[in-house]
């Protein structure tokens, strides 16, 4: 226990995994562990529909609701693949793109979609959301440029991982967790909420207060 940490000093923040994608479930334990917060399922409850416009919105929506339901801070993620030679697509509907059904199917479509076109620039980007039920809101956001693959490569990961080449030449998919956290989107978004809390809770608005 360091003194100078006070999250540390203090019982472990509960803070509820405002996700019920197990890819994401996976990658926020890992990303977190050194934290000293205690991650909380979600459990049953159904998050809303991402009715945003933006990933921040839709990540507030996620986080904020599960926050009220809860009475727990909680934490969630809004992310998406944006493919340039498809204006930016899938974008926000990633986890819906042309309605198919799962993963392998989004991916099948999104190969389609892109048969015979070079420019292959694509990006995912992730923003995190940590709500309290005061109402207080910290956001944080990463981005990984890369390449969009031919055809799928490697099995870790999840989503579009096999399809989104990096400069290294492996995909996504081809990385450990450790790998992934480093240089991926949501690793990146991780790194800047790490660091806010280093040194224990951020600067709050004066007034609020942490459950
Ligand atoms: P949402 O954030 O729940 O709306 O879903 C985001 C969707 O974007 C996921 O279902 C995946 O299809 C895709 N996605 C987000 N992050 C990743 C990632 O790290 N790897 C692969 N696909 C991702």
């Amino acid at each position: 226990m360091s003194p100078s940490n006070p999250e540390l000093s203090q019982p472990p923040l509960r803070v509820v995994v405002a996700t019920s994608n197990l890819g994401k479930v996976v990658e926020f334990e890992e990303a977190l562990s050194g934290l000293g917060w205690q991650l909380e399922p979600l459990g049953d409850y159904s998050l809303p529909e991402e009715t945003g416009s933006t990933y921040a919105e839709n990540a507030m929506i996620k986080a904020a609701a599960a926050s009220l339901h809860t009475g727990l801070p909680a934490l969630a993620d809004d992310s998406g693949l944006e493919v340039a030679a498809l204006g930016g697509e899938p974008g926000l509907y990633s986890a819906r793109f042309g309605n198919r059904k799962d993963d392998h199917e989004r991916n099948l479509y999104l190969l389609e979609r892109t048969r015979n076109v070079q420019d292959r620039r694509a990006k995912f980007i992730s923003v995190l959301v940590l709500a309290y039920p005061d109402g207080h809101i910290e956001e944080y956001r990463g981005e990984v440029d890369g390449q969009l693959l031919e055809g799928p490569r490697g099995v870790g990961g999840f989503g579009y991982d096999p399809l989104f080449g990096l400069p290294d030449g492996r995909s996504m998919a081809q990385l450990s967790l450790e790998e992934k956290r480093a240089v991926g989107h949501r690793g990146k978004a991780f790194d800047a909420l790490k660091k806010a809390h280093a040194h224990g809770l951020p600067p709050r608005p004066t007034g609020s207060k942490v459950n």
